[in-house]
């Protein structure tokens, strides 16, 4: 007889949660590479789709695999329910458009990945729903705009690049008096990190791309919710628009979140010392690490994360061409958009990730000229130093 799972504890969830062996045994999960499932009588396909029968019918739908890591993954977060998608835009894409309709108005955070702006700003717009941006940090603008009913409340915390943190206890309150679902972005934080739904939260979304796997691989996402979100609202989306995750990514990513809480530790205890050592660099302007003193939501940060995170931000004196010196002298660190990846990764917002916002809304939400933000690996971090004090004299 095996233990109930919602009894472990999460190290126990993140290595055993959702496993359900095959007939071979095996230790690790099995993979099932299929997008069919076969029936063993005509009455049997047809009980499975007027409903009397519960199987697996099509990959689309669900595949034992992908309901693995959705398991897992649920019992990580202390979600009732879970849905991966094929990459963290799909998660963030169905989680808005299942539930919105024209006339419907969205309050949401300004400061966003800037994909998610797009959805945000372009698309819904299109389709005859109100979008009002509030800036991340702003309490009496939160306030004001959610004095307002509204359906949907939509924010990133800590936000990327500029690494602002969005009260979710305070948030949560607010949206709910408005009437509105609380959906969050969980992304930089991670599962290991934050648990928004603890907070308040009512749905969030990952880009399983990122933490998630860790070492670069898959593209992946999921939406977390109560069952009732997840069966009634996202599902009937989900099914008809196919956004699924494939066989393959699940298992890797499954695989991913048994090591998820050692690496995201261990990135965020290096990311803090980097954050540290660039501090105390005359060439740096400006550091931003939520787990830094000097950050001005330090305390609210540590009360709703375990740690301050695996990003450092930071602003050299000198604007582009002083930061594209330090990139290009760079001998370990590699210049990519991509964070939360094993190796250290380092870019130059305003050029690449919010290169679309365009100068105006870049100085609206702090993304300077001189500003690069570093993703901080599994490297030795004494080799990291090293690489950013040769840069930095350059
Ligand atoms: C990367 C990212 C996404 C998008 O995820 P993909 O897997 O690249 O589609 C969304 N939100 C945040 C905060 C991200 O960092």
């Amino acid at each position: 007889m095996k233990s109930d799972p919602t009894s472990w504890r999460p190290a126990t969830r993140a290595v055993r949660g959702g496993q359900e062996r095959s007939g071979f045994s095996e230790t690790s999960e099995a993979l099932y590479l299929t997008s069919g499932y076969v029936y063993g009588s005509a009455e049997e396909a047809a009980e499975s789709f007027d409903g009397t029968r519960h199987r697996y019918v099509y990959s689309r739908f669900a595949n034992p695999t992908v309901t693995t890591f959705e398991a897992r993954l649920a019992l990580i977060e202390g979600a009732e329910a879970c849905r991966a998608t094929a990459t963290g835009m799909a998660a963030v894409n169905a989680a808005l458009f299942s539930q919105l309709s024209a006339g419907d108005r969205v309050v949401s955070s300004r400061a966003l990945f800037s994909s998610c702006q797009y959805i945000l700003s372009e698309l819904l717009p299109r389709f005859g729903v109100t979008v009002d941006f509030v800036p991340a940090t702003d309490a009496a603008a939160w306030e004001r705009a959610l004095a307002t009913p509204a359906k949907v409340v939509f924010l990133e915390t800590p936000s990327n690049p500029t690494l602002e943190i969005v009260d979710l206890a305070a948030i949560s309150t607010l949206a709910h008096r408005a009437g509105a679902r609380l959906v969050v972005d969980n992304a930089l934080a991670s599962p290991a990190l934050q648990s928004p739904l603890a907070l308040g939260a009512d749905v969030v979304v990952y880009s399983a791309t990122k933490h998630i796997d860790g070492q670069g691989r898959c593209l992946g996402g999921a939406v977390l919710a109560d069952r009732a979100f997840c069966d009634e609202i996202l599902l009937p989306y989900m099914r008809h628009t196919g956004p699924a995750m494939s066989p393959f990514n699940a298992w890797v990513l499954l695989k991913g979140l048994e090591t998820l809480d050692l690496r995201v530790s261990r990135h965020a205890e290096s990311a803090l010392a980097l954050a540290r050592f660039l501090e105390s660099r005359p060439e740096v302007e400006r550091v931003i690490h939520p787990g830094l003193d000097s950050h001005p939501q330090h305390d609210l940060a540590m009360r709703q994360m375990r740690a301050g995170g695996t990003l450092v931000t930071f602003t050299v004196g000198g604007g582009r061409e002083r930061a594209f010196r330090l990139l290009n002298a760079l001998r370990l660190i590699d210049i990519s958009n991509n964070l939360g990846d094993a190796k250290t990764l380092i870019t130059h917002p305003a050029t690449t990730t919010h290169h679309r916002l365009g100068a105006e809304e870049r100085d609206r939400v702090g993304i300077g000229e001189g500003m690069l933000r570093l993703s901080v690996g599994l490297e030795d971090v004494r080799d990291l130093e090293d690489d950013l004090k040769r840069a930095l004299a350059a």
